[in-house]
């Protein structure tokens, strides 16, 4: 079984339609693959429909951009949780808008130093899909300044960068209520991906854990190896399910579907916690 539980479509920051990612994850020889864009469950109902065309399971889902007291980032993948839940919509909305006048503003900052504009940047960007540093370097790449996305993030979008502001995120510990408190699933994203900068000390995950955090996703490329041991034995110590993803972004990453996978008794357990809603398993 091939099981893949985080990739993700232009209804936030990758590339392809959501239909075109099931496409691709029945290409990819999935069986299954969650859909988990970021702030988004927009996503939902084309996967849904393609997923039926494909053959391949689906396990709708979300990546929660938060960020701890100190200024650590931490995303929060949440799992067949009810997407009506008026609580975490909220806290997703005000996310979301935070994220478009974060971007506008960048964009006005590099547009005194490079020929960008607003227009340029929602080129690359689906009608109502979550903005991020992305589709700003879509657009950079687009003007021939960089080569691709990875060259923007390296360069002009770091978070040392003059052109860098921050935006809105929920707490990470309020996060995982919610998340619960919809039904879903809380799963602690590339919790050890310290190439994206600092990550967070072993309180966050005591206070995530203790307000009902489910899993930490281990096998991802971004974690160092040393951060997957520390959090193997703390999934073995705390009881939280242990999961491994691609967190596939089409063309705009390196990442491939399938590159790392998820057991599927970790599937099954996942499935069963879930209350907010359906898992497509054909
Ligand atoms: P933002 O949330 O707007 O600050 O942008 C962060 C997003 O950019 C994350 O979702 C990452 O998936 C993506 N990202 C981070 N680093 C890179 C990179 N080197 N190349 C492409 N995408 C990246
Ligand atoms: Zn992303
Ligand atoms: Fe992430
Ligand atoms: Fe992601």
């Amino acid at each position: 079984m091939m099981i893949d539980l985080h990739a993700h479509s232009n209804v936030s920051d990758g590339t392809q339609t959501p239909a075109d990612l099931l496409a691709a994850a029945a290409a990819a020889r999935l069986d299954v693959v969650a859909l988990t864009d970021h702030d988004s469950t927009d996503g939902w109902e084309p996967a849904l429909e393609a997923a039926r065309q494909h053959g391949v399971g689906l396990i709708p889902g979300m990546e929660i951009s938060c960020k701890t007291a100190d200024g650590v980032s931490v995303h929060l993948l949440s799992y067949l949780h009810d997407r009506s839940n008026l609580a975490l919509l909220e806290e997703i909305t005000r996310a979301k808008d935070a994220r478009l006048s974060r971007a506008e503003r960048m964009v006005d900052r590099l547009s005194q130093d490079y020929p960008l504009s607003w227009d340029d940047v929602s080129a690359h960007l689906a009608p109502g899909a979550t903005v991020g540093r992305p589709h700003i370097a879509d657009a950079l790449v687009a003007a021939g300044i960089v080569a691709d996305r990875n060259e923007a993030f390296a360069s002009i979008l770091t978070a040392q960068s003059p052109y860098f502001l921050s935006h809105y995120a929920a707490d990470p510990v309020t996060a995982v209520q919610l998340v619960r408190a919809a039904g879903g699933v809380p799963v602690f994203a590339h919790p050890m991906a310290s190439t994206r900068g600092r990550v967070a000390p072993p309180e966050v995950f005591q206070d995530m854990i203790d307000a009902g955090l489910l899993g930490v996703e281990v096998d991802h490329r971004d974690n160092t190896a040393q951060g997957r041991q520390w959090l193997r034995k703390l999934a073995r110590e705390r009881g939280l399910f242990v999961t491994g993803s691609s967190d596939y972004h089409g063309a705009g990453k390196p990442n491939l579907l399938g590159e790392n996978v998820t057991a599927p008794e970790v599937l099954e357990q996942i499935v069963d916690t879930a209350t907010g809603s359906g898992a497509y398993l054909p």
